[in-house]
């Protein structure tokens, strides 16, 4: 299956063209180019909930079920969907297969980050899209070279990297490279490989506000910590944006998030917390001040 949200129908419509291409070409289907294999790809569309990017969620929408997390064990890969072993993994990845099966190597010294990552480019830069960029570039030469800079007297200030719930990364740690090593070495995952880049027009506070508004829109609600605490993240943020109690707001909402982290049920409340924390540790001022926005 290959499972598509709702919202993006332009590639549903494109994903099921190209399989039919396949089928009419003998690549996919019965007894493939004569060699008596079968294998087949249905083109599945979510209702559009963000939550159903999570394995256990995903394999319930499938199953015409309300998308929710499942209780782990079993894992998918031993009961997942229809109750059998199951693999989720996002397409990119599978892609990437025959490329590795075919350039394989033994060699132990070889860095982990060879290649190429799709990233998403958006913000206030000149040219937002898609690119397939070289795994070991810097945050700014991505933006530089695949972006076109930034647009015209926009000064950056932050990036969020890898979707809603990545970290909030400052101009600052812009010289870091995309690599695997690099970024788990600060505490960063990219995820999806989208940066939406900030300038210095952007309201921090407000910024996560609207990060924290989504997670509690998108939040299951299955699980208590994940349900309130992304509502009680976004109240606090609204607070320090409004300029009530600020400091303590931020200290109460930095507590709520380092809760949710440890004591959510699925990845969504686990990593929700992650723009609220880094941002925390990296721009704890710039969250507080509102009065230098332009
Ligand atoms: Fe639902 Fe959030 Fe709990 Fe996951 S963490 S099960 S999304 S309420």
């Amino acid at each position: 299956y290959m499972y598509i949200r709702e919202e993006y129908r332009h590639l549903h419509d494109l994903s099921k063209n190209a399989v039919n291409l396949l089928l009419e070409k003998g690549f996919l289907g019965h007894n493939i180019l004569g060699e008596n294999f079968d294998f087949h790809i249905q083109v599945f569309s979510g209702a559009g909930a963000y939550i159903c990017g999570e394995g256990g969620a995903l394999i319930e929408s499938i199953e015409g079920k309300q998308g929710k997390p499942r209780r782990k064990p079993p894992q998918t890969k031993e009961c997942g969907l229809w109750q059998l072993p199951t693999l989720v993994i996002n397409v990119e990845t599978l892609a990437a297969i025959a490329t590795i099966l075919r350039h394989k190597t033994n060699d132990s010294k070889t860095p982990s980050y060879l290649g190429s990552k799709m990233v998403s480019l958006s913000g206030k830069i000149n040219q937002p899209g898609a690119y397939e960029v070289d795994f070991d570039m810097t945050f700014k030469e991505i933006i530089n070279r695949y972006g076109g800079g930034m647009i015209q007297g926009s000064e950056p200030s932050f990036l969020q990297l890898g979707g809603a719930s990545g970290p909030i990364i400052p101009k600052e740690k812009f010289n870091l490279k995309l690599s695997y090593e690099e970024m788990k070495k600060h505490g960063y995952c990219f995820g999806s490989g989208s940066l939406v880049v900030a300038d210095q027009t952007t309201s921090l506070g407000e910024y996560l506000q609207t990060v924290y508004d989504f997670f509690q829109d998108e939040s299951c609600g299955k699980c208590t910590s994940c349900r309130e605490g992304n509502r009680q993240i976004s109240i606090l943020l609204n607070k320090i944006v409004r300029g009530e109690d600020k400091r303590k707001s931020l200290d109460l909402a930095v507590t709520y998030a380092e809760h949710m982290k440890e004591t959510a049920f699925c990845g969504l409340g686990k990593t929700a917390p992650a723009p609220l924390l880094s941002a925390a540790n990296d721009m704890y001022d710039v969250i507080l001040d509102q009065e230098n926005i332009i």
